[in-house]
């Protein structure tokens, strides 16, 4: 597991970004049927709670989960309102701004503030290995067919929605060069493998 020093100052939080090799027990996690979107989901119990690609918890003990595999996973917490949640990140739930959505629904929720989340951007496909073509380029204001940088994307989401600098941090490495430690879809296609990211009060 790789872990955030950020959140790791976080007593009252465990958190870890999966690898290849190390995962936590799936049948303990609250998770999602994943869809590349932006539905936003609340778990109360472990297990499978719907289709969607982000999870946000308020009650102690139950982790909420996401599976990855060049996608980003972003992990949150509310240090006054004391909640989390588990984001997954591709283009497409980028685009859709699923971050801001996730903040929103823990606002309506449990009165989040985005100034007391502090937030995590795990490891995913990085600049240096994520080109796409002109209509997914379009999405996010480029003009033709290029590479782009979705934790940087998604950072600056958090900004716009006024979680503090201070409070983010993006722990880098690229999941397609790092053939060690990552399962990456661009690189093994159907052959690749998921690394489950979680985090639970
Ligand atoms: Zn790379």
């Amino acid at each position: 597991m790789i872990y955030s020093s950020l959140l790791s100052d976080l007593a009252w939080i465990e958190h870890g970004f999966g690898t290849r090799d190390d995962a936590p027990l799936q049948q303990n996690l609250a998770s999602l049927k994943q869809i590349h979107s932006a539905v936003v989901w609340m778990a109360e119990q472990p297990g499978c709670v719907g289709e969607g690609d982000a999870l946000v918890t308020a009650h102690p003990g139950v982790p909420v989960s996401i599976r990855t595999a060049d996608c980003y996973p972003i992990l949150l917490a509310d240090e006054r309102k004391r909640a989390v949640a588990a984001v997954h990140a591709g283009w497409r739930g980028t685009a859709a701004g699923i971050v801001g959505q996730t903040i929103q629904q823990m606002q309506a929720r449990f009165g989040t503030e985005a100034r007391d989340l502090w937030v995590a951007i795990g490891p995913g496909i990085g600049l240096c290995c994520y080109e796409v073509g002109v209509e997914v380029a379009r999405q996010f204001g480029l003009k033709e067919a290029g590479r782009i940088d979705l934790a940087e994307i998604n950072h600056q989401q958090l900004v716009q929605m006024g979680v503090l600098e201070t409070h983010i941090e993006v722990l880098g490495g690229c999941t397609k060069c790092d053939v060690q430690r990552f399962h990456s879809f661009r690189r093994d296609q159907e052959r690749a493998g998921r690394m489950i990211s979680f985090i639970r009060l």
